[in-house]
């Protein structure tokens, strides 16, 4: 492992910079900061760098995403609530604009077989000078089912908040620590504020991790699903408030 390149880069103060670009305006800025660097003490050791570059070939999308489950009107869901979230007009939805115009992506399904569960995740690797940049973005055909429904948009906000996260941090870390502590409850944060601001919510996301950490399951190396869900519940409520006070004045 090459420990001086893990020194190069402090999640910590990367997301803290992002966290006082985007929530700004809110009072409650102190308080969704120090959810997001809290630390759970669950685990937070340090990775192999090299297992946190990872970037799928073209046979391991082929078996994480074969193409019998590459459903067309799901793929079209995804892509229009993408473009929802990044035609908002709220600032961070113009900067998820301008990444996503940028980015040559590829959105993969991945089948209840592998996934009985709703998931998703992203990887972003950010051009070198005019190259475009490239991103997977692979969700659970589980999400498509009825009763997952209202979990899409969170998860795909949170994927958003992840892209914005690994754009924002300095070439050649994008794809660094991402599981360290604080990513995910970022991921989530920035997510609200996309999800939002185009007019949807991230409660049934927050419900499911929510529902899951009170069956004792909780995703690796960040915070528990519980802490993850009222974080967003609070960005939420956050958010409303300094919606309707913007809106009164
Ligand atoms: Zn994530």
């Amino acid at each position: 492992m090459d420990i001086s390149a893990s020194q190069q880069f402090n999640l910590q103060n990367h997301l803290t910079a992002l966290g006082d670009k985007y929530l700004q305006d809110f009072p409650e800025k102190e308080q969704i900061q120090s959810s997001i660097s809290y630390e759970e003490g669950r685990d937070n050791s340090i990775y192999d760098l090299e297992d946190l570059t990872w970037w799928p070939s073209r046979e391991d999308l082929a078996k994480k995403c074969p193409t019998e489950c590459q459903n067309q009107e799901n793929i079209g869901k995804i892509k229009q609530i993408l473009s929802d979230f990044s035609n908002a007009d709220t600032p961070i939805a113009q900067e998820l604009k301008s990444i996503l115009d940028n980015t040559d992506f590829v959105i993969g399904i991945r089948p209840r077989e592998q996934q009985p569960k709703p998931n998703g995740g992203a990887v972003f690797k950010r051009g070198i000078e005019s190259e475009k940049h490239k991103a997977v973005l692979m969700v659970s055909e589980v999400l498509f089912d009825e009763k997952n429904k209202d979990i899409l948009p969170g998860l795909l906000a949170h994927e958003m908040g992840h892209f914005i996260d690994f754009y924002n941090r300095p070439h050649g870390d994008y794809a660094k620590l991402k599981w360290q502590d604080g990513a995910e409850t970022f991921a989530d944060t920035t997510g609200v504020l996309i999800a939002k601001g185009a007019g949807y919510d991230c409660n049934g996301w927050a419900n499911f991790l929510a529902t899951e950490s009170a069956k004792g399951n909780n995703p690796p190396h960040t915070h528990t699903g519980k802490h993850r869900a009222n974080n967003i519940y609070a960005v939420s409520k956050a958010y409303d408030k300094l919606r309707s006070k913007q809106i009164r004045n």
